[in-house]
């Protein structure tokens, strides 16, 4: 297993530094409800992420799920569906309807040139992805909602750090949710935040992450468990610390298999987009099987042959799961429907040694010899 180069890898502070931020935590026996560590981590996303309002959560899917709830929303709302599970089942456990518009095929992100005709007098919200952080066309959507008055938020869960035109992405949109699992750019553990605006919309959010409860004698609204806890907050502390060295490590290897994989034929990589500083969470390539002479799956099986596990994201799209039994047609969402065939997305994290990147995107080129 020695050789075994998963598709990520968490990054951890030492072991000292985390146990020098929870130790304190045994003397005042504080764990959860938002303690001292979850106020300094508050503060701390807020400034980074160049926020107004941000509140915590236990995981990035609880604050989409509670922040469609603060919106007060009901009916239909339009979204992509190529995107992680978590977008599309907050939407349906909502008790409300996604309808699926299709992807850009260069930024992955919600095609708004196909989005207007989807609003009907049900619609009430566009949930768009940041995918592979990726700014989606923010400005367009920002008019479309404001001329149909419908509200804006943005699965922010790839867009950790993500500025565009110099200010934080959070700022768009009525709110942005990110995610602090594991396996993103920062992690909590398992975590995540919304970001907004209206300081309304922050206090509400505040009693729906907490069962609803307004006060001793008080329960307002039906509410869930959504609070992180303080050994959480603590390794936000620490990882948000070394965020600026975590992505410029995850930029040298990127900037690697960009510099190997950039104009061959047949793979599209992901973009890079003008007045946008991204943040390096995913390396996806999207193989056309005519032009670079095999397919996704082929290549996928060659680096898993090498020990080299990449991974299908996302494939397949959400609206073909079987958990919704048939109810939406992927094939409304063509341009989804082929890059989820086609795109597979290599290993990237910190410490992924450079000479690796280079022996990944050997085992990829090869897969042109085999070509007829
Ligand atoms: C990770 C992720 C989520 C969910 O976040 P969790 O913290 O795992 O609950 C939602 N949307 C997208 C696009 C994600 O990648």
């Amino acid at each position: 297993m020695s050789n075994f180069i998963p598709v990520t890898r968490s990054s951890m502070p030492s072991f000292e530094e985390y146990i020098e931020e929870i130790r304190g935590l045994w003397d005042s026996r504080w764990l959860t409800n938002n303690g001292g560590k979850h106020q300094q981590l508050k503060a701390g996303l807020a400034r980074y992420l160049d926020v107004e309002g941000l509140e915590l959560f236990v995981n990035g899917h609880i604050s989409i799920e509670l922040a469609l709830q603060a919106l007060s929303l009901r009916g239909e709302v339009i979204t992509t569906p190529f995107t992680f599970a978590s977008t599309t089942q907050a939407i349906v456990r909502s008790g409300l309807t996604p309808v699926f518009c299709d992807i850009d095929p260069v930024t992955y992100t919600m095609d708004t040139s196909k989005l207007e005709r989807l609003i009907t007098d049900r619609t009430c919200a566009i949930l768009p992805v940041h995918v592979y952080g990726n700014v989606c066309a923010v400005e367009k959507i920002a008019e479309i909602a404001a001329n149909h008055g419908l509200k804006v938020l943005y699965d922010a869960a790839h867009a950790f750090g993500v500025r565009y035109r110099g200010r934080g992405i959070g700022r768009f949109g009525d709110l942005s949710c990110f995610s602090f699992h594991a396996t993103k750019v920062f992690h909590t553990i398992e975590g995540g935040a919304a970001c907004f605006r209206d300081e309304a919309l922050g206090v509400r959010l505040a009693r729906l992450k907490d069962f609803g409860i307004n006060g001793p004698e008080a329960v307002d609204e039906i509410g869930a468990n959504g609070k992180m806890n303080e050994f959480c907050a603590a390794m936000g502390l620490c990882n948000l610390r070394h965020i600026g060295e975590e992505i410029e490590k995850r930029r040298r290897v990127a900037e690697r298999f960009r510099t190997r994989l950039e104009g061959v034929a047949g793979i599209q990589l992901n973009p890079i987009q003008p007045e946008v500083e991204t943040n390096y969470a995913y390396f996806p390539a999207v193989f056309d099987p005519e032009t670079f002479g095999a397919d996704r799956d082929q290549v996928s099986a060659a680096l898993e042959a090498q020990g080299v596990k990449p991974r299908k994201y996302f494939y397949p799209l959400t609206s073909a799961f079987s958990c919704y039994g048939g109810r939406f047609d992927p094939a409304e969402t063509p341009a989804a429907l082929r890059i989820s065939r086609q795109v597979l997305t290599l290993p990237l994290y910190a410490d992924l040694p450079l000479e690796t990147a280079d022996r990944i995107c050997e085992i990829i080129l090869s897969c042109r010899e085999g070509r007829k």
